[in-house]
């Protein structure tokens, strides 16, 4: 049973890992829901953009309609959280696009993607969030990005060996690791915290 006052976050369900997104998003107290189509994306208090693969993710928005409608209601500031390839899509610039790839934007950051991918396909390290608290959350980096600069408006939330993993402007958060991969709720309860208090 939801609770009136519950919010109701989406998942943009287009490629990636939604699945993982919706639990994690149940388990830190929102109602959660797949976002296809724009009429879906109307009903949301909040969106999450999942990993996955940004490139593909792209055209598929643009395939399916979304790019203008998600760009519309992020600049009317819808709150947004993008994990990996969510985070490259929430950029206003990425360093090496795939021809043909576009980004919704809403942080003024730009990003290098596979940045932390050469050496090193995937990894975990311990990553201390700025406003989650009780120790650091178990970071996850699979072919992650790296913020590689930030705009005066943006709040870097975390580094990972001088490089800036997590970040905040306003209403749109964005991390290049997964925490809905971990069991551990507490960036999600971060970014349901922002959508509460949006409303
Ligand atoms: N490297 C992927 C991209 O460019 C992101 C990987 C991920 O989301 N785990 O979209």
């Amino acid at each position: 049973m939801t609770t009136p006052g519950t919010p109701v976050i989406g998942v943009l369900a287009l490629q990636g890992d939604v699945r993982e997104h919706l639990i994690a998003l149940a388990s830190a107290d929102a109602v959660a829901r797949p976002v296809r189509r724009p009429e879906e994306l109307a009903e949301v208090d909040g969106l999450v953009i999942p990993g996955g693969e940004s490139t593909t993710m792209s055209k598929l928005a643009v395939l399916f309609g979304m790019m203008e409608p998600l760009r519309e209601r992020i600049a009317a500031g819808l709150p947004v959280y993008g994990t990996c390839a969510g985070l490259i899509m929430l950029a206003d610039k990425i360093l090496d696009p795939r021809s043909g790839q576009e980004t919704l934007g809403g942080i003024d950051m730009i990003v290098r993607r596979n940045a932390f991918g050469r050496q090193n396909e995937s990894f975990e390290a311990a990553v201390e969030v700025a406003g989650v608290t009780d120790g650091p959350v178990d970071g996850v980096f699979i072919r992650a990005p790296w913020v590689e600069s930030v705009g005066a408006e943006v709040e870097v939330l975390a580094e990972h060996e001088g490089h800036i993993v997590a970040v905040r402007q306003g209403h749109a958060l964005a991390t290049s690791f997964h925490p809905e991969l971990t069991g551990d709720h507490r960036v999600h309860g971060l970014f349901v915290d922002m959508v509460r208090s949006a409303r």
